[in-house]
């Protein structure tokens, strides 16, 4: 397939006509597009970020997710105010110019609370993300007054019943929603979903890529589904990394200018896939600065996490980029 006749099938795209693409049996010409609309759009700096996960306590029972408040088993933690703090201020010295700011959906650390850190953490210079999921949108407004510049939140699957039978605590449409409500704060907003959930199509995949462009997403996570053994779906197959690499391609392809990472847990299931992708449209990465007592413990999905120092593991990744011809930042 061409360029401009892939431009003319991306037009005015539908579920289906996407699905078709991801069914291709040559994806190579859809690949090398996005990588040339990734360098035309964004260059060729990969954007480098740090993520603290600074607690794992979680209110909610998303049916994947190893941290749902169900898995009584799961060691919980929740770290101190300082201690999120002194974190912050080690990823600044290393070189990070953002900090993404993960947990679970704790009641401990209220919109006040968090307020109060991102007002600290951006005394550092850098730049604040949140990922701590659905809040009311006084909340919303209240992080984005304290400093918050980017929201991460992921829709999870655009099928809304698929979303219902893996998410008991909510509903799409809410999900949704708050994306809107982000993007209406001013918020660079990003999305995201999984591919290779039990029960997802391809034509899932393509609405949830319809949806992405929608709210418009700025940003945009797409990972596998790796399978965690102490949740209802334990024994589901994990998404195929070579069909996320495809979902990422078009993700570039239908939103030119975003933010697309090349998500942990494509690392997980091939280290060479993640850093294939950032031929295929990638354009940042996340690094764990998670002190390790807790990272382990930060167990949405089974990886193998070596201890590392901020700094050290900050000077490996800018390494890795650079041996694949981009420029960290
Ligand atoms: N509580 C926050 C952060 C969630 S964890 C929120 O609700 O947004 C970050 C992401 O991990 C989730 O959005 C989900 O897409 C991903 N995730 C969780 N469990 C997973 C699994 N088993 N496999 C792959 N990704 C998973």
């Amino acid at each position: 397939m061409t360029g401009s006749r892939l431009q003319t099938a991306l037009r005015r795209p539908n579920a289906q006509t996407l699905a078709e693409l991801l069914r291709l049996p040559d994806f190579g010409p859809i690949y090398q597009e996005a990588d040339r609309i990734r360098r035309e759009q964004v260059g060729d700096t990969v954007h480098l970020r740090a993520i603290l996960e600074f607690s794992n306590i979680c209110r909610r029972r998303c049916r994947y997710c190893g941290l749902n408040a169900e898995n009584t088993a799961a060691p919980r933690y929740r770290m101190r105010e300082d201690e999120i703090l002194s974190t912050a201020r080690q990823a600044a010295e290393a070189g990070y110019r953002t900090l993404v700011m993960q947990s679970g959906e704790d009641p401990y650390y209220t919109p006040e609370r968090l307020g109060g850190l991102i007002r600290e953490i951006r005394k550092t210079g850098m730049t604040v993300t949140v990922s701590c999921g659905e809040m009311e949108e006084s909340a919303y407004a209240h992080l984005r007054d304290c400093g918050a510049d980017r929201y991460l939140l992921k829709h999870e699957t655009a099928d809304p019943q698929l979303y219902s039978r893996l998410h008991p605590c909510g509903t799409l449409e809410h999900r949704v929603d708050c994306l809107r409500t982000l993007k209406r704060l001013g918020y660079e907003t990003g999305g995201g979903f999984m591919v290779g959930l039990p029960g997802q199509t391809l034509e899932t995949i393509g609405q949830d890529l319809l949806l992405l462009r929608d709210i418009p997403c700025d940003m945009a996570g797409i990972g596998p589904f790796i399978a965690h053994p102490r949740t209802p779906l334990k024994d589901s197959p994990s998404g195929s990394a070579e069909l996320t690499r495809r979902a990422v391609a078009l993700a570039r392809l239908l939103l030119p200018k975003a933010h697309l990472p090349a998500t942990t847990a494509l690392g997980v299931l091939n280290a060479g896939v993640k850093n294939d992708v950032f031929s295929c449209g990638a354009n940042v990465v996340m690094r764990k600065v998670t002190p390790d007592a807790y990272k382990k413990k930060y167990d949405i999905y089974p990886a193998a996490l070596p201890p590392t120092e901020i700094g050290s593991g900050r000077r490996e990744l800018e390494e890795q980029i650079r041996a694949l011809g981009r420029i960290p930042e």
